[in-house]
């Protein structure tokens, strides 16, 4: 390797993905730098990433299996059954049963997922505490505020220049920098996609009664309306809208929002609170051509970015990172170059062909859940109503949403590497 290496791998964006990968690495006695522009410190403020996650149980099994889910499980809620309606009157959600078109119930699984609920609700702001601390125990390397700027991947290694001018070697560099990566970028990895016509509208709610673990979806013309369970009788919402209704939803007065979000929330939970913060994401679909270049992987959103829908972007994310962390570890014992194309070759067969899958169902579930044409509806209604009525069609939709199916990572099987 020309120049002597500063690690074996560094990784762009300390976010969600990139921490969990430092973590997994970190293990197998790699040496590991993380970069991000944003410190922890600012990541963790409540103005910062107001979200939530649906995480699905076999993502959480991998935070078990790097010893984070004592610091994450105060902060899980279970989410024991998941509601779907055809919300299209405001207020839909006030309880009729004969809204509820679908209902997934971790009871139907249990037998086959050792008891665990159908996922687990964490705000975005617990899981990157949680992960920042395992980082500092752990005693990894983070580089922040700094930014990587250049990569030069054309010689024995990975030659990676951050935005204040420093420059550090190792023999792999990944992007985990996000949607807008610029390790993908300086690999000349291009992008395919589109924006969707929407916003993401999120706020946290407390709520008078117990939600009870059900996590609940309603199917608006302008997009779903989500009323998702969190810790301490609170709920997150993502509310889908056109991107000048959700810019107005964000700016007006708190009066004016809980308003309007009583209508469409109704009663069923009693009396609602907005507390704190709202955000607004806008929302599109993103897929890299390639997941390598030359001693470049990327991971997360930076690999794929996608409609939240069906809560699964993060998912897809922690699922890459389980997969590159064991296609590394393993080359490494075998005593290969961890940046050669032959191993990173593994991990691209690995996650790609998943991640277009999940990207394209992702799709075409958002467009056909985001209309009012009546054709589509109607053979839609038919659709979910068949898999409301069939239970090993319900049990197939639980497992692939918990990521329980195909060829798991050994993180997401719980297992150490
Ligand atoms: C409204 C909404 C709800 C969602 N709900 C869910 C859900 O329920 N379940 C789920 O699985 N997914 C969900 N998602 C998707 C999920 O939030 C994203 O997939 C996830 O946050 C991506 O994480 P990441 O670590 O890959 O990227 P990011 O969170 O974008 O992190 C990238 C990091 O890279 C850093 N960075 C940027 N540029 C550089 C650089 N040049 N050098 C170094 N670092 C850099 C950034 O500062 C940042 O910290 C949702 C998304 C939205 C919009």
């Amino acid at each position: 390797m020309a120049g002597t290496p500063d690690a074996d791998v560094i990784i762009a964006g300390a976010g969600i993905a990139g921490a969990t990968l430092a973590l997994a690495l970190n293990g197998a006695g790699l040496k590991i730098i993380l970069i991000d522009p944003q410190p922890f410190s600012v990541q963790l403020e409540h103005t910062f990433d107001g979200r939530a996650s649906a995480i699905s149980f076999s993502a959480f099994r991998q935070w078990r299996a790097l010893g984070v889910a004592p610091l994450l499980e105060p902060h899980a809620q279970r989410i024991e059954q998941i509601l779907v309606t055809d919300g299209r009157a405001p207020g839909a959600s006030s309880g009729s049963p004969s809204a509820v078109w679908l209902r997934f119930d971790a009871a139907e699984i249990a037998d086959r997922c050792d008891g665990e609920p159908l996922g687990y609700m964490l705000e975005n702001r617990q899981i990157r505490a949680g992960l920042s601390r395992a980082l500092e125990d752990a005693g990894i390397e983070v580089l922040t505020p700094a930014q990587v700027d250049t990569v030069d991947a054309s010689g024995g290694c990975a030659i990676v220049r951050l935005a204040d001018g420093s420059v550090l070697r190792a023999a792999l560099v990944v992007g985990a920098d996000g949607r807008g990566s610029r390790v993908r970028r300086e690999a000349a990895i291009g992008v395919t996609g589109w924006d969707y016509p929407q916003s993401g509208v999120v706020a946290t709610v407390s709520l008078e009664r117990d939600h009870h673990g059900v996590a609940y979806e309603h199917f608006l013309p302008s997009g779903p309306f989500a009323i998702l369970p969190l810790t301490d009788k609170r709920a997150s919402l993502v509310w889908t809208e056109s991107p000048a209704r959700g810019a107005a939803l964000k700016s007006a007065r708190l009066e004016v929002f809980e308003a309007h979000l009583r209508r469409r929330f109704g009663d069923f939970l009693g009396d609602i609170g907005v507390v704190g913060p709202r955000f607004v994401y806008p929302l599109s679909l993103q897929l890299a051509d390639r997941l390598t270049a030359p001693r470049t992987a990327l991971i997360g959103d930076a690999a794929h970015a996608i409609h939240p829908i069906a809560g699964q972007g993060l998912n897809m994310g922690l699922k890459d990172a389980a997969a590159l962390a064991q296609v590394l570890i393993e080359a490494l014992r075998l005593g290969e170059d961890i940046g050669a194309e032959t191993v990173l070759e593994r991990y691209a067969r690995w996650r790609g062909v998943d991640n277009i899958g999940v990207a394209l169902a992702t799709d075409v579930f958002t467009r056909l859940f985001s209309t009012n044409n009546p054709l589509v509806r109607a053979a839609r209604d038919i659709g979910v109503a068949a898999v409301n009525r069939i239970a090993p069609a319900r049990r197939f939709f639980m497992t692939e949403a918990g990521g329980a199916v195909g060829d798991l990572p050994r993180l997401l099987r719980g297992e150490a590497l």
